[in-house]
């Protein structure tokens, strides 16, 4: 089958790349500049077109790739997730929403034969930010983020969070409008820890979702754990990416859902305690055993999530905490030699 998969240079596109590439597939792969099309080219001679689409913010930006013969598939993966911005409508919003928007509509004018679109969403569009410490409330694939285009001066996360949850809304916006003729499925997961299989310059480039174990590893928890945040849920790249792989090729059935990806609640405390235990080596990086922070939140004290409809659907067995954070550590210290 031959895919569209744009934003070819991230951290999870990477590894639905690599997942599409091994099945056999065909891909055209769109990188925002030269510079991260040419480790792509290298790492795949076969199978794998890059294009540079440089501003997915610019309403015509896919017009063109979306005209290259035979995709059946589209996997719509870029979408800005870092929070070094200073205007979060311009460098964020727009990216987000533009960018779906413009992809979703270049395939309905001039790629009537794709079948389906798989979108990146996130589970920043399903929480409500009021609500991430109480208890009777359950998030689920029915959930959705009240955010709006006014709240994105409230923060950095919630600027984000609205980027998601808007681009999110404009695409099912879309395909209510009967435009498409192809069907739609979000993936949307929570935080995402993985091994990293696109290319990396450095680990101060790593991706944001990363950020907190290279933090671990070069010892800056050493003193206090961190706050482990709102979101509390995790999900593996792979998972993530087979999640990808599966709703946009092989499960007829997935069209037209939302599908939740998460494979549980984690926390700072338990990932500085796997390092702890799995690594020894890096020694006094680590913060000891009885350094505090980062602890869940009680039971209490917490949102309560239902995935088991994406559960049904998708039928992964979802990569294990401790597995993931060893395999990804392990890809960082790869990275930092
Ligand atoms: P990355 O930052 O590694 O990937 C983001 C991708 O989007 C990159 O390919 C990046 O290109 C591209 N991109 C970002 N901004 C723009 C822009 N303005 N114009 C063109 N391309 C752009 O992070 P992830 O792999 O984690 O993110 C991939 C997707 O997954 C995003 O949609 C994100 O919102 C979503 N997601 C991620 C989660 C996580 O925890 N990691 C959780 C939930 C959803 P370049 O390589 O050139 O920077």
């Amino acid at each position: 089958t031959k895919v569209l998969l744009t934003g070819g240079s991230g951290f999870i596109a990477a590894h639905i790349l690599e997942q599409l590439h091994g099945k056999g597939h065909t891909i055209i792969t769109t990188v925002r500049s030269e510079e991260k099309a040419a480790p792509i080219r290298a790492a795949y001679p076969e199978r794998v077109e890059v294009v540079i689409v440089p501003d997915i913010a610019e309403p015509n930006a896919f017009d063109e790739v979306v005209k290259s013969p035979g995709i059946e598939v589209v996997l719509h993966t870029a979408s800005p997730f870092h929070f070094n911005f200073t205007d979060p409508k311009t460098e964020l919003i727009d990216p987000a929403v533009i960018g779906t928007t413009s992809i979703l509509r270049a395939i309905a004018r001039s790629a009537p034969q794709v079948r389906r679109v798989v979108i990146t969403s996130s589970f920043a569009a399903i929480l409500d930010e009021a609500h991430m410490s109480d208890p009777s409330t359950t998030f689920n694939e029915a959930s959705w983020n009240p955010v709006t285009v006014d709240d994105i001066h409230r923060s950095p996360a919630t600027a984000y969070r609205a980027s998601k949850t808007l681009a999110e809304r404009a695409a099912w916006d879309f395909v209510k409008s009967g435009e498409a003729k192809f069907d739609l499925v979000t993936i949307n997961p929570p935080m995402v820890f993985g091994p990293v299989a696109h290319h990396l310059a450095s680990l101060e480039s790593i991706n944001t979702s990363n950020a907190r174990l290279v933090d671990l590893v070069r010892g800056e928890w050493r003193e206090e754990v961190p706050s482990t945040g709102q979101a509390l849920i995790w999900i593996d790249a792979r998972d993530v990416a087979a999640a990808h792989v599966k709703a946009g090729l092989e499960i007829p059935e997935a069209g037209g859902k939302r599908l939740f990806t998460t494979a549980g609640l984690f926390s700072n405390a338990e990932l500085a305690a796997i390092v702890r235990r799995e690594f020894p080596g890096l020694g006094e990086k680590v913060p000891k055993e009885g350094v505090k922070g980062g602890e869940l939140p009680s039971e209490g004290e917490r949102f309560k999530f239902d995935n088991s409809e994406t559960a049904k659907v998708l039928g992964i067995e979802w990569i294990p905490f401790d597995k993931s954070v060893v395999d990804t550590v392990k890809s960082l210290l790869e990275h930092e030699k």
